[in-house]
């Protein structure tokens, strides 16, 4: 019989899960993406766009798609819908996995100060620079925009929706980047602060690399937690090795 699973994507790792187990006939798989990217990069097997709607209105989704595991292999940071996930997943009685690629880890030579969130990065920066590099994605900006005397350079797939900090200038990109471009970058801006998430994986990590090499001090934001109970694994290997072998699905 043919197993039904939902991929939470919007991530290489998504993709790639998916990919793998586009070939297993023993499997149907669907994957769904927020719609937030105006072009997203389609994973292979069926797809679904936009929000559910909301915790409840995710179980009835997985109730109604007879769907048999659910994989939350979101970003990082996208801790509602792996909030919602946990939720509907536990009323709904189907197994659920998180994948989550490793954080970064700081190699010697790095000058990186965390910060538990955009606000606790923000109030970071006065001490470090002027001229900063974001690269935090284009939501959550507000929390630099009451920042005074800094100037920021905003790197965001998609064109950010204000407030924004001011002064600052935007470049549309998507990654992957290489360690030339990003030194050239951080040069050609004069760039004294870099500020990331804690994405992990290895199409942005070339920042870091080239801010070490600049002698430049990185703001790096702390992960929220994957909700508590859910099992995670690093890699979409180990992912489809648990579907594989993952418990059928219980009575709520
Ligand atoms: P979020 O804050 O955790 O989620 C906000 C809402 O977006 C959720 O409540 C849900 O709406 C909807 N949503 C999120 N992911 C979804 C998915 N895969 N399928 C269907 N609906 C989804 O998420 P976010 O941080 O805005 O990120 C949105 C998407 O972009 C995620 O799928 C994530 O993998 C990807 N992404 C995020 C980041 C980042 O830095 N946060 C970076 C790269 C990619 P409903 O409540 O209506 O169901």
């Amino acid at each position: 019989m043919t197993r039904h699973v939902l991929i939470l994507g919007g991530t290489t790792e998504a993709r790639a899960l998916a990919a793998t187990l586009a070939a297993d006939r023993a499997l149907r798989v669907t994957s769904s993406l927020a719609g937030r990217v105006a072009e997203p990069r389609l994973p292979a097997g069926e797809v679904r766009i936009g929000g559910f709607g909301g915790p409840d209105a995710l179980r009835c989704w997985l109730a109604d798609h007879a769907v048999d595991a659910l994989v939350d292999a979101t970003h990082p940071f996208a801790a509602t819908i792996s909030a919602h996930a946990a939720r509907a997943a536990a009323a709904a009685g189907v197994p659920l996995l998180a994948v989550r690629r490793p954080g970064w880890v700081a190699a010697p030579g790095d000058r990186w100060h965390p910060a538990d969130s955009l606000a606790g990065a923000a109030a970071l920066l006065p001490g470090l620079g002027r001229r900063i590099f974001l690269t935090t994605g284009r939501t959550g900006l507000e929390a630099f925009a009451a920042t005074t005397g800094l100037w920021f350079l905003i790197r965001s797939v998609d064109a950010p929706r204000p407030p924004l900090p001011e002064p600052s200038h935007v470049l549309l990109a998507r990654g992957p980047f290489t360690v030339e471009g990003e030194a050239e970058l951080l040069r050609r801006h004069r760039v004294d602060v870099l500020v990331t998430k804690d994405s992990g994986g290895p199409a942005t990590a070339a920042k870091l690399t080239a801010a070490r090499e600049a002698g430049v001090p990185v703001v790096v934001v702390r992960r929220p937690p994957v909700p508590g109970g859910v099992p995670v694994v690093a890699t979409p290997d180990e992912a489809a090795a648990w579907l594989r072998a993952a418990p059928a699905r219980l009575d709520p």
